[in-house]
């Protein structure tokens, strides 16, 4: 039963239907698959951050943080950022701490898009992106990465810029391609921007900043003060703590762009959930925590990795994120939606297929594998996966 309506609804985000998450997730569920699908670890959190939040709600920290998020956080987020990317940020007006990261990214375009902008995108793109653009009046204008590497063509961007680009949004590390940007990267956007003359925003998403593997670098916005000039920058808690339903994140950018963020946040939220800003404040100064988390999951993929060697699938390079792609060519000429229902219904194993980031429905044979797992998921996992 649904309740009665007589208002038309025009609606504002007419393409829009229910993310590929929540789709492959239900459908895990329904089927009692191991869910490789949706982004988020299968093990627990660290425990003394939970003792933390204990300890906040019981010292009495259960009433309104500041709008900016705890201060205590925020300076301990500016000396981190320091000494990752020897960039100094004003924890006073150059933080924000949000409910999640995909908020940020949210009220970042919000605050900065007019109707008619033009917004780059790349594709395949993170689901809440486009959503962001269009929502704001502005118009996507989406840029495929290069298949099979999903590096950006900036050839391709450079051809694409008009008078109306308001802004670029790049995801480093890429969800859900798993790619990373070079310093190659870095140096053909800053050339970019330099070779015209409108003020063109950069919003850089960069949730996975500590899941990049093989002693690469991240080249963190943050560490360019030129591009961060521009820009704002978007972090998720839940990635680094392994808590993503806590939802919490922040974004920095310039106090001038942090100024208009908060204008939108004081009344879109005001502010964020107290005892995890309290525990997260002392938690964040054990740097080990964070440090540590690269070589953690480089090992989960390594073991997913050898674990598929026998496998007819053919994975793609997984340079950063939690996530490894991979071709079934081998297997079947099946569009990649309906692979991955029937590997979840027949096999058991949920994924996610990689034609949904794509406006167009772009169709490598592609799926999308999240080995944020136990290992025993995983083992559970590939032994399903051999049988095709
Ligand atoms: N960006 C990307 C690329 C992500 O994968 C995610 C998380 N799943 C987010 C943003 C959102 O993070 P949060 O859950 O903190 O909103
Ligand atoms: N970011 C997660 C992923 O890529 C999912 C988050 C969500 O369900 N919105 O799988």
């Amino acid at each position: 039963m649904s309740l009665p309506t007589t208002a038309l609804i025009n609606s504002k985000l007419p393409d829009v239907g229910t993310s590929i998450f929540t789709v492959m997730s239900a459908l895990a569920n329904e089927h009692n698959a191991v869910n490789l699908g949706q982004g988020f670890p299968d093990f627990p959190m660290p425990e003394a951050l939970i003792d933390a939040v204990d300890k906040a709600m019981r010292d009495g920290y259960n009433q309104y943080q500041p709008m900016q998020g705890n201060l205590q956080l925020r300076e301990t987020l500016a000396e981190k950022i320091a000494s990752l990317y020897q960039t100094s940020i004003n924890p006073a007006d150059e933080i924000t701490i949000t409910p999640g990261g995909t908020y940020a990214l949210y009220t970042a375009m919000t605050c900065l898009l007019r109707p008619g902008d033009e917004v780059i995108v790349f594709e395949p793109a993170y689901d809440s992106y486009i959503p962001g653009i269009v929502i704001n009046g502005a118009v996507p204008v989406r840029i495929p990465l290069q298949f099979p590497d999903y590096k950006i063509d900036w050839n391709k961007v450079r051809n694409r810029i008009t008078p109306r680009t308001r802004m670029i949004i790049i995801n480093n590390p890429n969800n859900p391609t798993a790619s990373i940007l070079r310093e190659e990267d870095i140096q053909s956007l800053r050339d970019l921007l330099n070779s015209f003359d409108q003020q063109t925003y950069i919003l850089s998403d960069e949730v996975y900043e500590h899941l990049v593997f093989d002693n690469l670098p991240h080249l963190s916005i943050l560490r360019y003060p030129d591009l961060l000039s521009r820009a704002f920058v978007c972090f998720s808690f839940g990635k680094v703590y392994h808590c993503t339903g806590w939802k919490l994140g922040y974004a920095v950018a310039p106090a001038a762009l942090m100024s208009e963020f908060r204008k939108l946040h004081q009344f879109n939220c005001f502010s964020c959930h107290s005892p995890s800003q309290i525990a997260l404040a002392s938690f964040l100064k054990d740097r080990d925590q964070y440090l540590s988390l690269a070589a953690d999951m480089q090992d989960r993929r390594d073991y997913f990795l050898e674990l598929m060697r026998p496998s007819r699938f053919s994975f793609l390079n997984s340079y950063g994120s939690y996530f490894v792609c991979a071709q079934y060519k081998a297997i079947s000429d099946e569009g990649d939606f309906t692979f991955a229902q029937k590997l979840t219904r027949e096999q058991k194993v949920a994924t996610i297929p990689v034609s949904s980031f794509y406006t167009n429905g772009t169709d490598h044979k592609v799926i999308r594998f999240c080995f944020a797992k136990k290992k025993e998921t995983l083992e559970n996992a590939a032994e399903r996966l051999l049988r095709v």
